[in-house]
């Protein structure tokens, strides 16, 4: 991962993006950085009774439309610059899909599978404790992101509580059902993928059962966007996550592929799913492999910079829906283009789970509970709508899908802005 090409690109996008519009200086300019970042140490006791020093990070990069949202990830390639882009990124998200949140992100420096269960949680309480003066319900609101999840959510949103002196549950979503969690939103973003790649069924005429797709990433984006493109018959011929991954040519059951993960511990040593156990069932794949196989469609769902000039030309598949957020660079995308290939932005894509956020951050607040299917239902009423807008000014506009979607984000926040 090259972060620092990626905020730099995101800056790049933005000011292309901003001479269409014919956005004012004074806008760009404030636009092109975060208003804030934070940049914090977490001391954390280690089981073994030494401290350790991590490294947090907040970026708020603008809150014209409502408070800062979005995720906090643990990763140890986790950057100053990769967190500025990504909180650039969750702005244009919230205004595409007409959310009341402006954008953010955090991250900590950390492989967290490399940590007890205790020094987790210290880990994750240590974190509040760095932000807490700058977070809140309608200040910043954090969520989970890569190697974040429902307990880490849960944890933090205790310490808050804690450190508030009151229940506060609106400060932090993605949290467990049991703790004003919305119903969904474990499986929102892979559901809010789905929605999309069936509006592209539509407009394009894909036949599921002869469509092929390839997941890259088996974690709560890849596995839930699998999960519900295989329910709708589409055919998922591979998958992967870090170590490598799985080519399955009959097409995979990301449910049997999970258990057996769980089980083995590696999505590589699943091409014997169920009882059917040989070789030409299926057969161990790179990353590289995953990203340049014949596919119909391609779903990059880990990270950013996978798709890159070095291995786009290489790329078969005819569309890409961009699950993970940022996972095509710039020159990757213009040799895409070449090649007559349609992806759907990650802005657009993965929406899902913000949109689903914002439902649990209004559950939370008005202690209203919302049901699975309602929570389901009204996420698909919002991104189909984002969708058609996308679609049709792309039409109007004559541009790429990504260029529609950035024009509409980042007209609504400078509109908003100079308003
Ligand atoms: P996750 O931690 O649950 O899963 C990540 C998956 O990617 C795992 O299978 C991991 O093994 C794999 N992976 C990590 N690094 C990789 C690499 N270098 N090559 C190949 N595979 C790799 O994370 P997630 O929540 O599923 O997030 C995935 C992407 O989706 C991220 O870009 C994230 O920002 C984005 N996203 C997540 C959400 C959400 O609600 N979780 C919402 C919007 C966007």
């Amino acid at each position: 991962m090259d972060s620092q090409n990626f905020f730099l690109d995101s800056q790049k996008q933005l000011k292309e993006i901003a001479n269409i519009l014919k956005i004012k200086p004074e806008i760009l300019r404030e636009l092109e950085e975060p208003h804030r970042l934070i940049k914090f140490q977490i001391p954390v006791q280690m089981d073994n009774g030494k401290v350790k020093i991590f490294f947090g990070f907040r970026s708020q990069h603008n809150n014209t439309l409502g408070p800062y949202k979005g995720g906090i990830r643990f990763h140890p390639e986790v950057s100053e610059d990769e967190i500025k882009a990504l909180s650039m990124l969750m702005t244009w998200k919230c205004a595409l899909v007409d959310l009341p949140f402006g954008g953010g992100k955090g991250g900590v420096i950390v492989d967290p599978r490399k940590l007890s269960k205790g020094e987790l949680e210290r880990l994750s309480r240590g974190y509040v404790k760095g932000i807490f003066p700058y977070i809140g319900p309608d200040i910043d609101v954090p969520a989970p992101d890569v190697n974040t999840n429902a307990q880490i959510m849960a944890w933090m949103v205790n310490e808050y509580s804690k450190l508030k002196g009151k229940d506060t549950p609106a400060a932090f979503t993605g949290k467990p059902p049991e703790l004003w969690g919305l119903k969904g939103r474990e499986e929102a973003t892979g559901y809010g993928g789905v929605v999309i790649l069936k509006k592209l069924q539509k407009v394009f005429g894909f036949k599921p059962r002869e469509t092929t797709l390839a997941v890259q990433g088996f974690g709560n984006v890849g596995y839930n966007f699998a999960n519900f493109a295989f329910r709708e018959g589409y055919k998922i011929i591979a998958t992967s996550e870090c170590e490598g991954g799985i080519y399955v040519k009959k097409g995979l059951n990301p449910e049997e592929t999970l258990r057996c993960r769980e089980e083995k511990g590696k999505i590589a040593e699943c091409y014997c799913v169920g009882s059917v156990c040989d070789l030409n069932y299926g057969k161990q794949i790179t990353n590289d492999e995953l990203l340049e196989m014949e596919v119909d469609i391609l779903v990059p769902a880990a990270v950013e910079n996978v798709i890159t000039k070095e291995n786009a030309s290489k790329i078969r598949a005819k569309y890409i829906i961009e699950m993970a957020n940022g996972p095509v660079t710039p020159e990757a995308e213009i040799i895409l283009e070449e090649k007559c290939v349609v992806s759907i932005p990650d802005i657009l894509a993965n929406s899902g789970g913000v949109t689903a956020s914002y439902f649990e951050w209004l559950q939370s607040k008005e202690k209203k509970k919302w049901e699975r299917e309602k929570s389901l239902h009204e996420l698909s009423v919002v991104l189909e709508k984002a969708f058609e807008e996308v679609w049709n000014l792309a039409k109007k506009e004559k541009v790429n899908l990504k260029k529609a979607a950035y024009l509409l984000a980042v007209d609504r926040v400078a509109k908003a802005m100079k308003k």
